[in-house]
């Protein structure tokens, strides 16, 4: 078997643009312009490139976009007063500050002070528990990604068996729980999961987080089970036949040979995350005010 592509590029440019058509349709109705305001401290380069990326794609979706770019000395107070300006700021829709931020600052302590209202990454512990529960939540964008893909190919997923591999708060465990919510029967792999391979292969779906270059191999998946790669990996340029380029967490070469259908490494998942963020700044914006929740566009 030959599995099918599946276009990540292209669903995440539908994404955009069924969003960018919401967000005309708010401005024509009800004068309303969705602001999304992103925070970076200090210049690492990949979160610069991020950044600018999200900027960009903010502004092509018809919302306002206000960069905050922050020197990595940056003290926490003044990280969180930003926070707070943003909070009260009823031009920004979402709040989304870039991770890794530098060591001296607390990460979890500038997650949990972000409004769980304007938290378009999903990462503020109410919207942690409300996805948990079953409630409304602000969903973090890769996992709804990935879901989105899921049920675009399959439609409903309820008695499927799903194996994530990887347990971080930003991938894996909102992917399960967003699996579970769609009825799914979920396992959740790890670094100390025993016969990861015969984990892997009682899957219908797999989706790989791990962030370790090509370690899911062909003969670990069920053959027309769905794959999801998740992972973003550069191979070292001085690898032999590597050249730097960028590879998922699963050996796409032998797992496209017997999966059913499989994401590539780039242009899957990763086009998903940014085009998720469009729609959850949407989402927060309808839900602040009063207004019904874009279509198709929310878990
Ligand atoms: P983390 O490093 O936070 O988590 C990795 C997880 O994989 C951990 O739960 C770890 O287990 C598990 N793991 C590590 N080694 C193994 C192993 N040998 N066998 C089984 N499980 C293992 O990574 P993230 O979740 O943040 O990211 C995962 C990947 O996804 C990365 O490649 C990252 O670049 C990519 N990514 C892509 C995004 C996109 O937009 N497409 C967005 C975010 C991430 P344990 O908990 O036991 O240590």
């Amino acid at each position: 078997m030959t599995a099918r592509i599946i276009d990540g590029k292209a669903f995440a440019a539908d994404v955009r643009g069924r969003v960018a058509e919401q967000v005309a349709a708010l401005k024509a109705e009800h004068g309303i312009t969705p602001g999304l305001a992103v925070v970076l401290v200090g210049e690492d380069p990949a979160s610069q490139v991020y950044v600018r990326s999200k900027g960009k794609q903010t502004v092509e979706a018809g919302m306002a976009s206000f960069e905050h770019k922050l020197p990595v000395e940056t003290p926490e107070t003044e990280l969180l007063a930003l926070v707070d300006r943003l909070n009260a700021d009823p031009a920004v829709n979402g709040i989304l500050v870039q991770l890794p931020l530098p060591d001296h600052i607390d990460e979890d302590k500038v997650l949990a002070a972000i409004d769980p209202a304007k938290d378009v990454d999903g990462f503020h512990i109410s919207n942690v528990g409300l996805l948990a529960t079953g409630q409304k939540a602000m969903v973090p964008c890769t996992p709804l990604g990935c879901l989105m893909l899921l049920r675009d190919l399959h439609g409903d997923l309820s008695g499927m068996n799903a194996v994530v591999v990887g347990r971080s708060n930003i991938v894996g465990k909102p992917m399960a729980q967003l699996l579970l919510r769609d009825s799914c029967t979920v396992t959740v792999a790890h670094s100390r999961t025993r016969d990861l391979p015969d984990v892997v292969r009682r899957a219908d779906i797999v989706v790989a987080a791990v962030g370790r270059p090509e370690m899911v191999k062909g003969d670990w998946i069920k053959p027309g089970a769905t794959v999801i790669d998740v992972g973003i990996n550069r191979l070292p340029p001085e690898e032999e036949g590597g050249k730097g380029r960028l590879v998922g967490d699963v050996d796409y070469a032998s797992a496209a040979e017997v999966a059913g259908a499989i994401t590539p490494v780039p242009g899957g998942v990763g086009p998903m995350t940014i085009a998720c963020l469009l729609a959850n700044t949407l989402t927060a914006t309808c839900r602040a005010n009063g207004l019904p929740e874009p279509e198709g566009l929310t878990a």
